[in-house]
């Protein structure tokens, strides 16, 4: 298998978990935090996990949380090179509440933050030359000035023959961000591997009222070559478009012990994405994912899930 460099953009922050469930956040309890975290920050340290190159591009401010982000990130192998410090501007936050194990609420800082300031500007060429496949979170798409820089990122390294992948990680708090649902369309144009939830699939339908299938089909004949659908704790599907007919494959969710469910859809994307792209078929790259993302929801804490290929391989061993 071939050793890649896939890089992400975007959200770098810290997390602050709810200690019990139903807390609300209109009334003082306890958090539990600083966790390192962002959606592409995740995804990154999956990859690196996996022993693949990761780069990741974005900002932190010059404060603890930005550098605990960047110690933890190096830690896990990702190459941080990508990630600026600005004096003028803090570490991005995330507070989550679990309202229950499907439903969370958040109080992002993120536009505001230093992650806003990322302009394509920042990227540097000789590392985004690195790099044969990029992998874009909707979670990142919330300045127009990061968007700008991901249509830079993803036009140089499809001229070079890369990949795009693409997360919608659609979050109802961040839907009124104007620049997100354009953009989430404008992604969609260039993705080869998508990577939605399937409660997301009705934002990229053509018409309301589709099924499933014809929505996975339509996107399919639109130019997406493959879709891996999260199903949550009822596991993932891929499908793919060959001779005119739609293939379908499946793998049931296992029953771990679930202590958080933040960051199993970035550790699924990352495990789908890399193994896939490495040479692994597309059954086995599911199978892995639908693993990594299971292993994900046993620990707490966004980032702490991460699985090494053993880690997966021992899983399934034991969960056949
Ligand atoms: P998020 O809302 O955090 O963005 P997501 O929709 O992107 O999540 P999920 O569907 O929650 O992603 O999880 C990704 C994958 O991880 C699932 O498709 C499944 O393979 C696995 N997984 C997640 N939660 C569970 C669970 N409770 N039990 C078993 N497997 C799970
Ligand atoms: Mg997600």
């Amino acid at each position: 298998f071939v050793t890649l460099t896939i890089c992400t953009m975007g959200e770098l922050l810290v997390e602050f978990l709810s200690r019990s469930p139903q807390q609300k956040f209109t009334q003082p309890g306890e958090f539990i935090g600083p966790f390192p975290s962002g959606a592409p920050a995740i995804f990154a340290a999956q990859t690196a996990k996996l022993s693949h190159r990761a780069i990741i591009f974005g900002c932190v401010g010059n404060d603890e949380f930005g550098r605990l982000n960047i110690e933890r990130l190096r830690h896990e192998g990702v190459i941080t090179d990508g990630i600026h410090i600005m004096e003028n501007a803090v570490t991005g936050t995330a507070f989550v509440s679990y309202r229950s194990q499907q439903e969370r609420d958040f109080v992002f800082n993120i536009p505001h933050s230093a992650c806003g300031l990322f302009t394509a500007e920042h990227i540097e060429p000789g590392l985004l030359q690195q790099c044969s496949h990029i992998h874009i979170m909707g979670s990142s798409l919330f300045s127009f000035r990061m968007i700008d820089a991901m249509r830079k990122a993803i036009s140089v390294i499809k001229a070079a023959g890369g990949t795009v992948s693409f997360d919608p990680n659609i979050r109802k708090e961040m839907l009124t961000i104007p620049e997100m649902a354009q953009a989430l369309d404008y992604i969609i144009e260039y993705t080869d591997i998508f990577l939605p939830s399937e409660s997301e699939l009705p934002f990229f339908a053509r018409h309301k009222n589709l099924s499933e299938k014809q929505i996975i089909s339509d996107l399919l004949q639109s130019g997406v070559k493959h879709i891996a659908v999260k199903r949550g704790q009822r596991g993932a599907s891929y499908y793919q478009q060959e001779n005119g007919t739609m293939q379908e494959l499946h793998f049931d969710g296992h029953k771990p012990k679930t202590i958080d469910p933040t960051g199993a859809g970035d550790c699924f994307g990352a495990t789908f994405v890399t193994l896939f792209l490495s040479g692994f078929p597309a059954q086995k790259a599911l199978q892995y994912a639908n693993a990594s993302g299971a292993l994900a929801v046993m620990q707490q804490g966004p980032m702490e899930g991460i699985s090494s290929l053993g880690d997966i391989e021992n899983f399934l061993s034991h969960h056949p």
